[in-house]
């Protein structure tokens, strides 16, 4: 086993079966000559959250602005171009024509949240309460700061937010507008869970509306919750992508986990990616590596106070570490690396500490393969592909410049230069955002293979509970109040963690029939009392 296909791998060899080829028509639009094609297009409904489902780079953007009316698609004719009326033809009888007419007339407005909130501070000069009126098409800002819980920051200026909350007042700002099709690039990148899920309600409350809804999402959790149907991309990243018919969620996930599109006959992944139904059992321990006493850390007088019961944690072991945002993950991560100390306790450590922060700063003009060979000696042998380079797919990115890297591709870059390292202890913050879901457990696994090949201990911070399930050995549960009093009982097993983290949320999962995948309960559904009442939040029997 290759260590994700945990419960049993049904293809034994890692070998690639009847990949995708590019399809024998026209395609929807093509950028040029030998340049990226893409074939099908999602479609927009009216009070439906429509979701797509695939890798970056396979033309879920392009395929958004053909719906947004900013590229009149060419259908394979990149030299002399195509017009609206031929592209109407090829979809008449289909979903799309009605939508294609509306748009041609100029019958439909389009608002959309761009995927990556980290650059609205270099854009937006001012504060978050009057970028939000700026958008405030439908008067409906101040129920939207309530349901996003962005009341205490509407008078900070917006260059002094966290990711967090630029997540959340981007997704006000667009969800303001009046609008009849609204674009969502990823939700979820730095809000916690508690935060995906209110988001992924409020967008669908919106859509129930007479809204269509076109929302990109990697957490898979979230899309299950969030979309009533979707559509698969896949292809070649680069080369073409093909975007299926709309399928139901459920479905469509189901089948994108298990790597074969079932009306398309296509497989698209050698192997499948399966959940545990359940909790792992407790692996083999290595030996201890740090053993922390109760410790308390206090920032001045009133502010935010956190809490530490005493634990261990082991070499070769991955520990997730869960709670919600402004809880004190990070403050813990520095009293480890001694960058901080307690207020109370004493933490004597010697470690090395590797650390990937989760926001991600490497902007220096310098080529990748330059930056990675600066940190390590390693760079370039056939160890280092092996362990780093093969699984992180840095291949194809080596001879770019850091600067004009893609937020998946930073996140490869940013994990690679962490695992370079020689350090006791790795510390990974959000090592989720913007990958994919193939990239996800490419990167799950490039983390477990590297902590057990090097009796090497991971601590890895994530709000995807895909990625924490598939990763983590033990976890770390963080609770309290955000932003003033956090608190940390000690690391303990999968089953334990997810109940204790989940409990604190009021969040059940069900297993799918068909795959054994964790959903989203209803909240007050029947299996959600049922959960909740036996005190199985997660691995339920
Ligand atoms: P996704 O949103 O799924 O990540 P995109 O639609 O942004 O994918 O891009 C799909 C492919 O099309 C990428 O390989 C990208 O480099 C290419 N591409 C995007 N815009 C252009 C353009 N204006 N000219 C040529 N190629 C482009
Ligand atoms: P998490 O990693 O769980 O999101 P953090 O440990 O970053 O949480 O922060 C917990 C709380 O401590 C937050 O309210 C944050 O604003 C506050 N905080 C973090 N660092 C400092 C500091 N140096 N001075 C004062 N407050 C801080």
């Amino acid at each position: 086993s290759c260590g994700i296909c945990v419960v049993k791998c049904p293809f034994d060899a890692i070998e690639i079966i009847n990949l995708p080829e590019e399809l024998d028509e026209e395609p929807v639009h093509r950028y040029g000559e030998n340049a990226f094609a893409l074939y099908g297009l999602p479609a927009p409904q009216e009070g439906t959250v429509t979701g797509i489902l695939g890798p970056n780079g396979i033309g879920k953007t392009t395929a958004v602005r053909i719906l947004a009316d900013e590229i009149v698609p060419n259908l394979g004719a990149y030299d002399t171009g195509s017009d609206w009326d031929a592209v109407i033809d090829e979809y008449r009888g289909t979903d799309l024509q009605t939508y294609l007419e509306d748009m041609q007339h100029g019958g439909i407005t389009v608002a959309r949240k761009p995927q990556y909130v980290d650059r609205i501070p270099n854009q937006f000069d001012g504060k978050t309460r009057e970028l939000l009126e700026g958008t405030d098409e439908r008067g409906v800002v101040d129920d939207l700061i309530d349901r996003l819980s962005i009341r205490p920051i509407v008078d900070q200026e917006i260059g002094t937010l966290s990711g967090g909350e630029l997540q959340r007042v981007a997704l006000a700002a667009t969800l303001a507008r009046d609008a009849d099709f609204y674009f969502l690039d990823e939700i979820t990148p730095y809000l916690d869970i508690g935060q995906r899920v209110s988001a992924a309600r409020l967008i669908r409350d919106l859509a129930a509306n007479d809204r269509s809804m076109l929302v990109v999402e990697h957490d898979l959790a979230v899309l299950d919750l969030l979309a009533d149907t979707i559509h698969v991309a896949y292809g070649e990243p680069g080369a073409f992508g093909i975007i299926t018919d709309p399928k139901s969620t459920r479905q469509g996930i189901n089948e994108y986990l298990s790597g074969y599109l079932e009306n398309e006959n296509m497989r698209i992944r050698p192997e499948a990616i399966e959940f545990e139904q359940h909790a792992p059992r407790t692996a083999s321990m290595g030996d201890v590596l740090i053993e922390y006493p109760d410790l308390v850390k206090s920032y001045g007088e009133d502010e935010f106070s956190l809490q530490i019961e005493s634990g261990t944690i082991r070499e070769n072991e991955v520990l997730g570490v869960v709670g919600p945002n402004g809880i004190g993950k990070s403050t813990f991560a520095k009293l480890l690396t001694g960058s901080i100390k307690p207020t109370d306790g004493a933490l004597e450590t010697h470690l090395d500490i590797a650390y990937k922060p989760q926001y991600i700063e490497i902007d220096q003009p310098m080529r990748v393969d330059s930056f990675l060979a600066s940190i390590t000696d390693q760079f370039g042998s056939s160890y280092w592909e092996t362990e780093i380079g093969q699984p992180l797919q840095l291949e194809r990115i080596m001879e770019q410049t850091l600067t004009d890297l893609s937020g998946g591709e930073r996140q490869r870059v940013a994990i690679a230069a962490c695992l370079s390292k020689d350090a006791d202890l790795y510390l990974l913050d959000e090592p989720s955002a913007h990958l994919d879901v193939e990239q996800r457990v490419l990167a799950t696994r490039a983390i477990r293979r590297y902590t057990e090949n090097h009796d090497a201990t991971a601590l890895v911070i994530d709000h995807d509970i895909y990625m924490i399930d598939l990763l983590a050995d033990r976890l770390l549960v963080f609770d309290g109040t955000p932003s003033m009093a956090g608190h940390a009982t000690p690391p303990v097993g999968m089953r334990e963690g997810m109940n204790e983290f989940l409990g604190n949320l009021e969040i059940t999962f069900r297993r799918d029939q068909r795959t054994a995948r964790p959903r989203i309960n209803k909240p007050e559904s029947q299996l959600d009392r049922e959960q909740k009442a036996a005190g199985e939040y997660y691995y339920a029997v």
